[in-house]
């Protein structure tokens, strides 16, 4: 059974179902390694609405919440979101049902990580433009690297 959720755009693309896809245990790891309860999210959008780097992103952080209560792994390992959220917890502060997002970003680029799958490294920065990168970024980019 396949089943089409919501209006389809390119930064919202069409999810296509089955149970066991759904029932694969990535949600509750994800809910482990996060400690949080990401079916609490009701797709308000606060948190997307908040993120100051949400136009960079190929899936919206309510997206990728929403993809993780639906077991979609390969969609969120291989999404650049993951690596340019700069941790900045504005979505965390947003969210109405206490979901620490950001904390959930965390355990998700760790998930990546553990697949070999990484999109940035220290060695990438040019010292001159490290000098200019915002500190909170850089912050980001170690916290990503340290998980
Ligand atoms: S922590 Fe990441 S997803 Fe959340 S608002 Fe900041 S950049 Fe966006
Ligand atoms: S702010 Fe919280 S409840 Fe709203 S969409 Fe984001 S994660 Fe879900």
């Amino acid at each position: 059974m396949s089943e089409n959720l919501g209006l389809a755009t390119p930064r919202n693309p069409p999810v296509r179902l089955t149970r066991d896809m759904v029932n694969n245990g990535f949600k509750l790891r994800v809910n482990e390694l996060s400690g949080q309860n990401t079916d609490a999210c009701y797709q308000c959008g606060n948190c997307s609405s908040g993120c100051p780097l949400a136009q960079e992103m190929d899936i919206l952080p309510n997206r990728i919440i929403r993809l993780v209560q639906l077991g979609q792994r390969e969609d969120i390992i291989q999404s650049e979101t993951l690596w340019i959220c700069a941790s900045c917890f504005q979505c965390t502060v947003r969210c109405p049902k206490g979901i620490d997002i950001q904390a959930v970003m965390d355990a998700l680029r760790q998930i990546a990580l553990e697949e070999g799958v990484d999109h940035f490294g220290p060695d990438q920065i040019d010292p001159e433009q490290a000098a200019e990168v915002p500190q909170p970024g850089l912050v980001g980019v170690y916290r990503k690297l340290s998980t």
